[in-house]
């Protein structure tokens, strides 16, 4: 893993409405045969923030960007009908999901002070995640929060983050 200079977003690219979950995505991706979900945070509609691969593992989102970046998945992106045999992409974003990104955004610049935020669209030839998201977190990728990081914290910040992601994993067993 080297040092985290990005956080890009994605969307699931899921049609307006349908919700789906972190636990979904991580059996899309092994299916790929990836070691599971490649983003490090899902949001869900109600602007739950699930969690995905721990922070110090490299991604699997952004060909060339997987080990610089962290990628935060908001569910949704298409619209629910089709247009032309095809759902366009559509900017589904509830006003939860849309407040939970800049919880996890002010979160991540925390821990990644110089991180610059990004849509995935800039890396590729791609919509998602169907909104610009460099221009709309501008400011916030401007938040130079010095002092804060430090490697403590962040080892502090990762056992948490684990904690909580073996504790969804037990209650999504439980279901
Ligand atoms: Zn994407």
């Amino acid at each position: 893993m080297k040092e985290i200079n990005k956080i890009i977003i994605h969307c699931s690219a899921t049609r307006e409405g349908e919700d789906i979950s972190a636990a979904t995505i991580d059996k899309w991706h092994k299916k790929r045969g990836w070691k599971g979900i490649g983003y490090h945070f899902v949001i869900r509609l109600n602007g739950i923030i699930e969690t995905g691969r721990m922070l110090n593992e490299c991604g699997a989102h952004t060909k060339g960007e997987n080990c610089t970046s962290i990628g935060v998945c908001y569910i949704g992106g298409v619209e629910n009908f089709k247009t032309d045999g095809e759902y366009k992409a559509k900017d589904t974003r509830t006003e939860s999901q849309k407040e939970s990104l800049i919880i996890i955004l002010r979160y991540l610049k925390k821990i990644y002070p110089k991180a610059t935020i990004h849509g995935h669209k800039e890396f590729a030839k791609k919509s998602c995640p169907s909104f610009n998201a460099f221009e709309e977190y501008k400011d916030l990728t401007k938040i130079e929060t010095n002092g804060i990081y430090t490697n403590k914290l962040a080892r502090i910040i990762n056992w948490v983050y684990g904690f909580l992601k073996s504790y969804n994993q037990s209650n999504t067993n439980r279901k």
